[in-house]
């Protein structure tokens, strides 16, 4: 079968590989509409490291081809929504991990595309666990709306979930891509009270104030701590990090109070590292809880998205503003998603077979 990936590190290419085949708990489905994300073109520059000849792609909506013997909620043909990351939910470090938000970032087997085996952008491809991992595209949900929740919503709202908002809370988003403005929609949807967005894209911007940023602050405008302190009038409740680089941990630590929560769902580099000046947590001992988390994946985390959607409080396929239809086209939406043109959110590819 045919795939797009990367044929070394900084060459993407079309791969002839085996079609994959199906254990007794996994389904093999085609993709009917994926979108590409920034972790495949870091991949494929080498974020991941020297990776060769593996089809990428972790964004997807598929239909059911073929299910194993053990797979008993899905059949031939059904279109089912595909999480990004699809734990081993027989695993005991992924039960440790509990509920919805189960995931083994300890030994990242969760994250199954791209890091162990194959990715979607190909004719055919496999999903462990399929009964506890995937569902059913609803009647009521669009293509669109649904594929964002298995890597964008779901981890940008991880990134609203973990920064501990309460009612009429102050909170700042850093970074307004995709995965940030889902961030921005999770706060709001937590009942922040004030949003304070830091990013400059006009379309970007405006989309950020559509899911419920109240305040916009640029880096073009001058410093962007000063910029949260004047505009919050003081130190903000938490601060969400979904983009930068390991420096923007110094400017959340910068804005949010003693008893704060900053929230990391920023994928950084292995070789950067954090060099947080001490003043910045009171001499090591400022009381900040600092998270990490990974996107969450599985069926119960996917329907729970896909209830918002339903329920019209939010609507993330909006975000899709690059449009691609056939196969052939992923190259072309990949490469954009490569170069990032200004006005560019989300590109995503319908394949009509
Ligand atoms: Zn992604």
């Amino acid at each position: 079968m045919k795939g797009y990936g990367m044929i070394r590190v900084g060459q993407p290419g079309w791969l002839e590989h085996e079609k994959p085949t199906a254990g007794p708990m996994d389904a093999i489905l085609r993709p009917v509409m994926l979108a590409p994300c920034s972790s495949d073109t870091h991949m494929m520059h080498g974020g991941s490291g020297p990776v060769e000849d593996r089809i990428l792609g972790h964004e997807a909506v598929g239909e059911v081809v073929e299910v194993g013997s053990l797979v008993t909620k899905f059949k031939k043909g059904d279109i089912v929504v595909v999480p990004c990351t699809t734990p081993n939910w027989e695993e005991l470090g992924v039960q440790r991990k509990g509920g919805n938000n189960a995931h083994d970032c300890t030994t990242a087997s969760s994250f199954k595309f791209l890091t162990v085996k194959d990715g979607v952008f190909a004719e055919y491809f496999s999903v462990n666990n399929a009964d506890a991992n995937l569902v059913l595209l609803p009647e009521d949900v669009s293509m669109e709306d649904a594929l964002m929740t298995t890597d964008m919503m779901s981890t940008g709202m991880y990134g609203a979930e973990m920064a501990n908002i309460q009612l009429g809370d102050t909170v700042v988003v850093f970074g307004i891509g995709p995965v940030g403005l889902m961030a921005v929609a999770g706060a709001a949807l937590l009942g922040a009270g004030r949003i304070i967005a830091i990013g400059t894209r006009p379309n970007c911007v405006k989309f950020a104030r559509e899911y419920g940023a109240t305040d916009i602050v640029s880096y073009k405008d001058g410093n962007v701590v000063d910029q949260i302190l004047a505009i919050a009038g003081g130190q903000v409740d938490s601060a969400i990090i979904a983009g930068g680089n390991s420096a923007t941990m110094n400017q959340a630590l910068s804005v949010v109070r003693a008893n704060g929560t900053v929230s990391n769902v920023n994928f950084l580099d292995a070789t950067d590292a954090y060099n947080v000046p001490t003043p910045l947590v009171f001499m090591g001992m400022g009381d900040v809880t600092i998270r990490g988390g990974f996107c969450p994946g599985g069926a119960v985390r996917i329907q729970k998205l896909l209830n918002l959607i339903r329920a019209g409080r939010v609507h993330p396929g909006k975000m899709l503003n690059y449009k691609y239809e056939g196969f052939d086209k992923i190259p072309e939406a990949f490469d954009v998603m490569d170069k990032k043109p200004s006005d560019l959110i989300k590109p995503v590819v319908k394949i009509n077979w």
